[in-house]
């Protein structure tokens, strides 16, 4: 016989595990179904050693206009509200880093970061400074000062940046969502969901072994697979899936915090930063954007590779001259052994002059993959996060999430985007006064 759910959620990263919580907690959802292929929540893309642990945004991502950079903003302050609220008590989410900047290296860049500085940083977080004296920034940040030429102008933005632990988030959504015991929350671990199908009144979900459930609701947020699943309910056809490996580079610690560097407009990930691990152990310098066969770390996966190659993928790659110079750049810094002379010659070096090459060690145990969905239409790269169907439909009763970066970031506001749908598509209530006193007022 087969369970029949209100809703069921695939995957339980942050942002699966994030409208979990948001549907147990503010709505009157009776019956809940969470499938997850791991033995736990948060161990691919939202584990942080995979990701850079960034509470974006915090002013650093020169790549991002004003608008998203508000937009995003809203999102993610949901992240302090929640960890300082009554839910994130006993959870190690969220700490203060000591220091945050976005560094700017030559006089070019550093007009750029002065523009920048007026147009978009400054009137979304006041606090902004901008200094360009050698000894007050080594006050912040002394090794990226040390060993620097000194007719080598540098200019920064400083910040406030918070890290948060992304996998720890997303344990704590499950445990808060498991709580209530007045509904059915069912949690099925080491679970790999097949295939999805679209039946009436809902969605049948297959595991292995011809087990299966059903649900009237389905969200996806199964990461880099979130796409392929979508395809099979004859969703997303416009899109391909281009996965893009991010590596790290570890030192010993010499960064007090976050010190982020130039990307170009329009460019979907970070250029090399360089931060301080949670433990405070090492700093990391990255990370890098590669294309790769890989949907999760360490796990190639040729048949959905196959199954997703289109020419789409390579003409983009090929036909925009900021990806491509991205793509050139790290793939070179892949290359066994010249890659790392490279990778601390041009990325490292910029950001702690004085770093020993035989200091800077590839860190296989970071990073991961950021599944990015290009429009096969208009070539755009999808920043941040979609969501497939892109315009609610009726009788479509999916959400389909990809998050590839600063997806995690973004988990709560991704999440309440899906309630939204979620409760008008069932009718269910949702406590709009209670979710304001944690979270404070929603843009609609
Ligand atoms: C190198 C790197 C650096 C990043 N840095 C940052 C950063 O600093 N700040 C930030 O906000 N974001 C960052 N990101 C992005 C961030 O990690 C993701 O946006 C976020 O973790 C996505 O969450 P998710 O829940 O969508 O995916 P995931 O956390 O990957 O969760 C998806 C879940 O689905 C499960 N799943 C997949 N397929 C199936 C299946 N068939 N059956 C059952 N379960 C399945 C997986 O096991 C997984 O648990 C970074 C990403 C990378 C790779």
């Amino acid at each position: 016989m087969t369970d029949v759910y209100d809703v069921a959620i695939i995957g339980m990263g942050a942002v699966g595990t994030a409208t979990g919580f948001l549907l147990a907690e503010f709505t009157n959802v009776q019956s809940l179904l969470f499938l997850e292929k791991e033995n736990s929540a948060g161990q691919i893309a939202s584990d942080r050693r995979t990701n850079s642990q960034t509470r974006h945004p915090f002013g650093g991502e020169l790549n991002y206009s004003p608008k998203v950079m508000k937009a995003i903003k809203r999102y993610s302050d949901m992240i302090p509200s929640y960890a300082n609220s009554e839910y994130g008590r006993g959870y190690d989410i969220l700490r203060r880093t000591k220091s945050a900047m976005v560094l700017a290296v030559g006089r070019n860049e550093k007009e750029y970061l002065e523009k920048k500085f007026h147009d978009t940083v400054k009137p979304v977080f006041p606090y902004a400074e901008l200094m360009e004296d050698k000894e007050e920034i080594a006050k912040l940040e002394p090794y990226i000062v040390r060993g620097r030429k000194k007719e080598e102008k540098i200019g920064i933005i400083k910040l406030q940046a918070d890290i948060v632990d992304f996998g720890e988030l997303a344990r704590s959504f499950e445990d808060n969502a498991r709580r209530h015991q007045d509904k059915k929350i069912h949690v099925r671990f080491n679970t790999r969901v097949e295939r999805i199908e679209d039946v009436s009144n809902g969605y049948k979900i297959y595991i292995p072994n011809s087990g299966s459930f059903s649900a009237r609701y389905l969200v996806v947020s199964a990461g880099s697979y979130s796409l392929s699943f979508a395809k099979q309910l004859g969703l997303g056809g416009d899109f391909v899936a281009f996965p893009v490996a991010g590596k790290f580079y570890t030192s010993p610690s010499v960064i007090n915090g976050k010190v982020y560097t130039f990307q170009e407009e329009g460019v979907p990930f970070a250029a090399t930063h360089a931060d301080r691990e949670w433990d405070g152990a090492v700093t990391r310098y990255g990370p890098t954007a590669t294309p790769t066969l890989m949907f999760e770390r360490n796990r190639p996966d040729i048949k959905e590779f196959i199954d997703n190659l289109d020419p789409v993928l390579l003409d983009t790659v090929i036909s925009k001259k900021a990806i491509r110079n991205i793509m050139i750049k790290n793939i070179a810094y892949s290359v066994p052994g010249m890659g790392r002379h490279l990778f601390w010659k041009y990325e490292a070096r910029k950001i702690v002059p004085s770093i020993a090459y035989a200091d800077l060690k590839p860190a296989p145990e970071f990073g991961g993959i950021r599944t990015v969905g290009i429009n096969k239409r208009t070539r755009e790269l999808k920043l941040g996060e979609f969501t497939l169907p892109e315009v609610p439909k009726d009788g479509v009763n999916i959400c389909a999430n990809m998050a590839p970066s600063p997806g995690a970031s973004g988990c709560l506001g991704i999440a309440y985007k899906n309630v939204v749908k979620i409760t008008r598509a069932l009718g269910l209530d949702f406590y709009d006064e209670k979710l304001t006193k944690v979270f404070g007022t929603m843009p609609s």
